[in-house]
């Protein structure tokens, strides 16, 4: 393969792995907008083998998780009196980590040399010795643009663009910014820092030639799932920024190019855009949920309410396992109790042959494929989810439930409606806790911090988790008001109406795919509603 590579193929970015005395040890690195997926390969790369990172606000929370574990992370944002560090304290301490031989990594929003400073920490470095390479970012002049439908040139509307600081309109006319040649320079101009001064700036434009009817537009946080865009004219956007408590950090664009919008706007089409969507179900659960809804445009806000644990008295479970080839049909109502029994079976020294004839019935899709993980295919899934389908499923197989020994492998927490429903079919039903659930850790504090931003649904995925939320919460349902409530199914929805929840939303396929649909229905519903309004 080495043989093969060519000059073009050899990054100028970073050192190969295997280069012996690694001399460059300061990286200055392109974050990108926002998105944390819009660093670039040679940005990643180098972040993965910090030794050091030196992050500022912009660049994304995510981002951080890709460093090692055992990486020094240094927010450039605050020092340790909650003031922001000085840039001479970040030069020196980008110095001073490298001179002591680590491979430093400054992580930047955007690129590094657009309005980043990144240029005066490399030369700081130079003029110390200290060797230096920069990683190219998509710049949030463009990208904050693009995000929001807007091309900064497009054939027959805009051949240049001007990328400008809108702090220094802070020193009046005649400061640095030439507003005069400013305003004619380009088709498009871009302003970044802009939004405290933005009164200041759209005047200067307008008294400089610029007219006051050309399309102009704000992009907050572009390119995330909390993207928000204002589009007016360069007389009304700072008026309609200031009623709308339009917050930093936010690009401003001005030019025709913002009428494309209407044609282009893309990102905020995806079905759940920007709802910020509460997860309550366990930590080990919720990463395939947080990720639909994330592709799904949603900002997933991951609230693990219960915790599974291991049963303390095993004496029970153990023996209902060594016996299991003695009953006509094992149920599982979850995916947390298929692990929670193979894991003891495993203690046991037992496998899947443990089983041995009796019939296996899994309540869902997840639960069953829990199972054929471990070599069991289950005899009977019903189609649908509900204790009454699960029965109806039971009842109206071949084997039929009567004189039939059945053993629900369940939680503690678990309703008592399918025994009984069994029994009085009667079933010789024995139910055995296989795992506990446990409130998991939550404090109210967490969960209001974790909600401050707004909250638009919390969604539930079983009756433990509304139980132990709202035990988080001390009954008080409050905090989650104004929230549309969704329910994967009718006994996880009547635990949530005990609870004094109204659902608004209830899966009709009981699984995660079928709430994550009923919810992005409803938010496009309310999205509807909302437009109508205005
Ligand atoms: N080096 C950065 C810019 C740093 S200056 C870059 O190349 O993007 C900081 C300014 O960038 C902010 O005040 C804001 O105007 C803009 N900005 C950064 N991230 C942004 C985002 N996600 N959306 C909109 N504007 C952003």
């Amino acid at each position: 393969m080495n043989g093969a590579r060519t000059k073009r193929d050899e990054s100028p970015f970073l050192e190969g792995e295997g280069d012996g005395d690694r001399c460059v040890t300061v990286y200055l690195v392109g974050a990108g907008p926002g998105d944390p997926e819009l660093i670039t390969v040679a940005g990643l790369a180098a972040l993965r083998r910090a030794d050091v990172v030196v992050y500022d606000r912009l660049a994304a929370p995510a981002l951080l998780r890709e460093a090692r574990p055992d990486a020094l992370l240094i927010d450039a944002g605050k020092a340790p009196g909650a003031h922001r560090l000085a840039q001479d304290n970040i030069n020196a301490l980008l110095a001073e980590h490298a001179l002591a031989g680590r491979t430093v990594v400054r992580l930047k929003g955007g690129d590094p040399f657009v309005f980043g400073r990144g240029g005066e920490e490399g030369i700081y470095l130079r003029e110390r010795g200290v060797p230096f390479r920069v990683v190219p970012g998509v710049t949030s002049a463009i990208a904050a643009a693009e995000c929001a439908g807007i091309p900064v040139t497009h054939r027959g509307i805009a051949g240049s663009v001007l990328i400008a600081t809108g702090h220094e309109a802070a020193e009046g006319p005649g400061a640095s910014l030439n507003w005069q040649a400013l305003a004619g320079a380009a088709d498009t101009l871009v302003f970044l820092m802009g939004v405290e001064r933005l009164g200041a700036i759209t005047e200067q434009l307008v008294a400089a030639g610029r007219p006051a009817e050309q399309p102009a537009a704000l992009v907050r946080w572009g390119s995330t799932t909390e993207q928000q865009v204002l589009a007016a004219t360069l007389g009304t956007i700072a008026q309609r920024a200031r009623a709308a408590g339009l917050q930093p950090p936010a690009t401003l664009i001005v030019g025709e190019v913002v009428r494309l919008r209407e044609k282009l706007a893309w990102l905020e089409s995806s079905p759940l855009f920007g709802a910020r969507v509460l997860v309550t179900r366990t930590r080990e659960q919720a990463s395939g949920m947080v990720a639909r809804l994330r592709e799904l445009g949603a900002v997933p806000l991951e609230f693990p309410a219960i915790a599974c644990s291991p049963v303390e008295d095993t004496s029970a479970l153990d023996a209902a396992l060594r016996a299991l080839a003695e009953q006509d049909w094992i149920v599982f109502t979850s995916a947390n109790g298929v692990t929670a029994a193979f894991e003891r079976l495993d203690a046991l020294g037992l496998d899947a042959r443990a089983f041995g004839r009796a019939r296996v019935c899994a309540i869902g899709p997840a639960t069953a494929g829990a199972l054929a993980e471990r070599g069991i295919r289950a005899d009977l899934v019903p189609p649908r989810y509900t204790t009454a389908d699960v029965l109806g499923a039971l009842t109206g197989s071949p084997e039929g439930v009567r004189d039939r020994r059945v053993l629900l492998l369940r939680a503690d927490i678990a309703p008592p409606e399918l025994g009984e429903g069994l029994a009085a079919a009667g079933a010789r039903v024995a139910s055995v806790t296989a795992y506990r659930t446990t409130a998991a850790g939550g404090r109210r504090a967490e969960l209001e911090q974790l909600i401050a931003g707004g909250l638009d649904a919390v969604t539930f995925t079983a009756s433990s988790t509304v139980t132990h939320l709202l035990e988080v919460l001390g009954g008080d349902t409050t905090p989650l008001q104004g929230a549309l409530v969704a329910s994967i199914g009718p006994s996880t929805s009547a635990t949530a109406r005990k609870a004094g929840l109204v659902v608004d939303i209830e899966a009709e396929e009981h699984t995660i795919e079928g709430l994550v649909q009923a919810l992005a229905a409803a938010w496009a519903a309310r999205r509807r509603a909302a437009e109508d309004v205005r």
